[in-house]
């Protein structure tokens, strides 16, 4: 190992940014390389949830200034899940625990603490203050790990070198294909169409609780769903980075609803392939229809989308699994314990998983702790918890939308 610890992380999703963050804030020697041409290249979704793990990360590993950002534009919900009816009347509202570890967070904490974000908006403040750490369009392909260190080799014909080198590079990860090839991930038999409701035409067709709640959800005897919740930014992006110097400054974003219909793979009328390449103004008629036998409020709320904001997503879960022997390479994220959005918890653990890495890697850098050692530690806790919201995920997934049970 060089004298100054030399980190190499492979994806800028939330759980690699979070790495890059903690590791940034006490000096250590970071790059992270991401695929995509720019932050903005595809779309990955609307609305996120966040709960004490996630809120907790971020606290953690941004500095002061992000920190009151990331709070000014953050959503605080009721912690229910209410269940609806066909006709979107109330049936109940479900109480949501408080999701975090008291280990590694010790309280008290803030109440409550369950916020809805918008991804995009997280997504750029945890980029803010990482130019010339974060290098886009490079994509990984392989890698070379020997005890003096680990070379990646990139699509663009470059490499890069480092101590460790850590796979935060989401459900396909190429880093996970060699690290641990034996890890699979299936597909849970569910997709589902996504799309966004402006605020005000939402409040006119949905019940209150979906402004309030985490999440409101109905669904049919077929396990055929809709979702909806909110993201009404208490300070509009683009006002509360205002006073910000230009890099950290974020897009206007208006407030929305976010709508999902989804179910198993064969109650959508199109093959799969043709699913994801359809216009988002068919996914959103197909999403209306699927709804077409319920009372014409739910269908409706679907219309109210904007049309240009459909769009499709299968879904998939990893299988748990274990790590071979601690090696200079790591992984964190979907890249490893990948879920269904059940629980609405996958990007809170990666980001979980990005400060208590970042927390390992520091004490190494400190020289407090063997870099092996520090790695086996965080995989352990990783694993632990990472794969047991794994399978209450796709408990819940099977009850909920008919998700396939976990093979084994
Ligand atoms: C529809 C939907 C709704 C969801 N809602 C919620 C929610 O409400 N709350 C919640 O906690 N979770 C939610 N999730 C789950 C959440 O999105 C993921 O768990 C989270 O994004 C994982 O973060 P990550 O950083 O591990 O991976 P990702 O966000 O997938 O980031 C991985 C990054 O790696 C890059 N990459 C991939 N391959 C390479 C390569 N070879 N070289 C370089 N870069 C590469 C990718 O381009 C990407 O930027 C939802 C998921 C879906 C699909």
């Amino acid at each position: 190992m060089s004298s100054k610890l030399k980190v190499i992380v492979v994806g800028a999703g939330l759980g690699g940014l979070s790495l890059a963050q903690s590791l940034v804030r006490v000096g250590i020697d970071v790059q992270v390389c991401e695929r995509d041409r720019t932050p903005w290249d595809r779309a990955q979704g609307y609305r996120l949830h966040l709960d004490a793990d996630g809120i907790n990360a971020v606290h953690e590993v941004l500095p002061a200034n992000l920190r009151a950002l990331f709070d000014a534009t953050s959503q605080q919900t009721l912690p229910f899940t209410t269940i609806l009816d066909t006709g979107l009347g109330v049936v109940k509202r479900l109480p949501t625990q408080d999701e975090h570890d008291e280990q590694l967070w010790p309280g008290p904490h803030e109440k409550p603490t369950h916020r809805n974000v918008d991804r995009a908006t997280l997504r750029q403040i945890l980029l803010s203050g990482l130019e010339g750490v974060v290098h886009f369009d490079k994509r990984l392909e392989k890698y070379d790990a020997g005890k003096d260190g680990v070379v990646a080799y990139f699509s663009d014909g470059t490499t890069t070198t480092g101590d460790v080198l850590v796979g935060a590079d989401g459900i396909r990860s190429a880093v996970r294909a060699q690290r641990a090839p034996r890890c699979q991930i299936v597909d849970a038999g569910v997709q589902a169409i996504y799309g966004r409701i402006p605020i005000e035409a939402g409040r006119q067709v949905l019940p209150s609780e979906s402004t309030e709640d985490i999440f409101t959800v109905a669904s049919d005897e077929r396990k055929v769903f809709l979702g909806l919740a909110s993201v009404a930014f208490p300070v509009p992006p683009e006002e509360a980075s205002k006073a910000l110097p230009a890099a950290q400054q974020l897009k206007k974003r208006d407030s929305y609803f976010v709508t999902i219909v989804g179910g198993r793979h064969e109650l959508f009328p199109l093959e799969r392939s043709a699913m994801k390449s359809a216009a988002s103004e068919e996914l959103q008629r197909i999403a209306a229809d699927l709804l077409s036998k319920w009372p014409e409020r739910a269908a409706n709320a679907v219309r109210a989308g904007d049309p240009s904001s459909f769009f499709f997503v299968d879904m998939y879960t990893s299988v748990p699994c274990s790590l071979e022997a601690p090696t200079n390479v790591t992984l964190l994220g979907d890249a490893i314990h990948a879920m269904t959005p059940t629980l609405g918890r996958g990007a809170n653990l990666a980001m979980r998983d990005g400060a208590l890495l970042g927390r390992a890697l520091t004490s190494v850098a400190k020289g407090e702790r063997e870099l092996a050692a520090a790695l086996a530690s965080f995989e352990h806790e990783m694993l632990r918890y990472g794969f047991e919201v794994v399978r209450e995920a796709a408990k819940v997934g099977q009850q909920r939308m008919a998700q396939n049970a976990l093979p084994g």
